[in-house]
C-alpha cells in the first residue's frame, strides 16, 4: 500500500447560486481518495453509519480504493454536513454539522496502512492526527490539512502535530490565522519554522504556492468559466498533490511543482459539478490534457534582448 489517507467520510448537502444537493457523498477523505486514486493505490481510513449503502461504497470500488480500514458502525449514521456558498464561491458557510458516528472516531490502522509510504491525514482534530503520525515509524511523507475550527479551538495541539509532519496543505486564510500574520510569506515561513519541510497554501480561484526553506513557486488556478461546487476543492488538490507523489520514485522538489499542478488540475475538474460527480467521471487523458494546458499557460522565455547602448552614454 503505498498512499492512506484519514479523514471523513460524509454525505453532504451544498447549496450553491447554481442549484442544490440534498445528500450526497462528501468528506475529506473522499474527495481525497477519489482524485489520489487517479495516480496510485490508496487505502481509506474512516468511519460510516449504517445508512452508507452498496452505492457508496461502489464508488470506492469502482476507483480500487481499499476500504477495509473504513469501519461501519451499524446502528449509528454517517457525518452530515450541510453548507451553502454564495457567489464569493471562496467562502463556504456551514448551516449544519450532524457529528453523529465521527463524534466518536478513532482512526484505526490495519498492518497495510501502518506500511503506507504516504500517509494524508485530513481534517480530524489534531490530537487524534498526531497519535495516527506517532504509528507510522517508516513513512517516507506525512502531510496533514486542518481547518478553522480546529486553529481556533485546538491551535497549541495543532502546532504540536504539526511540528512532525512533513508538509502542510492548508488555505491561505488559514495560514494567515494560524501563524497569527497577515503576510502571507512572513506566515509561511514561521510555520516552516515549527518543522514541516514544505507547507502548500491552497488559495481557490487564485492558484497555490509551495514554499520550502528558501524556495518559492506558485502557479495560478485553471481558468474555468463555469464553477459549480467548490465543495471539497481543497481535499481533491491534496489528493491529486499527494497521490502524483506516491506514484513517484524519490521525492524532490521538481517532483512536488509537478504534484502541484497535478492538485490543481484534479480541483479544476472537482469544482466543474456538484460533489465528487465529475471526478468520479474523470479519465487519465483529460487528466495530462489539462496538465499540457497548464505548461503552455505559465511557460515564458528568457530574457528575449539585451539593449546594445547603454542609458546615458
Ligand atoms: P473542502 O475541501 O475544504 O471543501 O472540504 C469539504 C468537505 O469537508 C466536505 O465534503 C465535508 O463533508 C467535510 N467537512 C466539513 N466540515 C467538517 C468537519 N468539521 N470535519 C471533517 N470534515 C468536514
Amino acid at each position: 500500500m503505498s498512499l492512506t489517507v484519514v479523514g471523513s467520510v460524509a454525505f453532504d448537502g451544498v447549496e450553491t447560486p447554481f442549484g442544490k444537493r440534498d445528500k450526497m457523498l462528501g468528506g475529506s477523505a473522499t474527495h481525497f481518495s477519489i482524485s489520489a486514486s487517479f495516480f496510485d493505490d490508496v487505502n481509506i481510513v474512516g468511519v460510516v453509519g449504517g445508512d452508507f449503502t452498496r452505492a457508496e461504497f461502489d464508488v470506492f470500488e469502482r476507483h480500487n480504493i481499499d476500504t477495509s480500514d473504513l469501519e461501519v458502525v451499524a446502528d449509528g449514521k454517517t457525518f452530515f454536513w450541510r453548507g451553502r456558498y454564495d457567489f464569493d464561491l471562496n467562502i463556504a458557510h456551514t448551516l449544519e454539522t450532524q457529528l453523529n458516528v465521527f463524534a466518536d472516531f478513532q482512526p484505526k490502522l490495519s498492518a497495510a496502512s501502518l506500511k503506507s509510504r504516504l500517509v494524508f491525514l485530513g481534517n480530524i482534530q489534531p490530537d487524534l492526527q498526531r497519535e495516527v503520525r506517532e504509528q507510522l515509524k517508516d513513512a517516507e511523507l506525512v502531510a496533514l490539512d486542518t481547518m478553522n475550527m480546529w486553529i481556533e479551538q485546538t491551535r497549541e495541539s495543532l502546532v504540536e502535530t504539526i511540528k512532525g509532519v512533513d508538509i502542510v496543505i492548508i488555505n491561505d486564510a488559514e495560514v494567515r490565522q494560524l501563524a497569527s500574520e497577515p503576510n502571507l510569506i512572513k506566515a509561511a515561513r514561521k510555520i516552516l519554522s515549527w518543522g514541516p519541510s514544505a507547507l502548500v497554501v491552497k488559495r481557490g480561484e487564485y492558484g497555490a504556492a509551495l514554499f520550502t526553506d528558501g524556495t518559492y513557486f506558485a502557479i495560478p488556478a485553471y481558468p474555468l468559466e463555469s464553477v459549480f461546487d467548490p465543495t471539497g476543492a481543497g481535499d481533491t488538490f491534496a489528493g491529486g498533490f499527494m497521490g502524483y507523489l506516491a506514484s513517484h520514485d524519490g521525492i524532490n522538489e521538481a517532483a512536488m511543482r509537478r504534484a502541484m499542478i497535478f492538485g490543481s488540475v484534479m480541483a479544476s475538474f472537482n469544482v466543474e459539478e456538484f460533489g465528487t460527480e465529475r471526478v468520479q467521471r474523470l479519465t487519465h487523458e483529460e487528466i495530462n490534457e489539462r496538465f499540457r494546458t497548464f505548461k503552455k499557460m505559465t511557460h515564458f522565455e528568457e530574457i528575449p534582448f539585451q539593449r546594445a547602448v547603454t542609458v546615458g552614454q
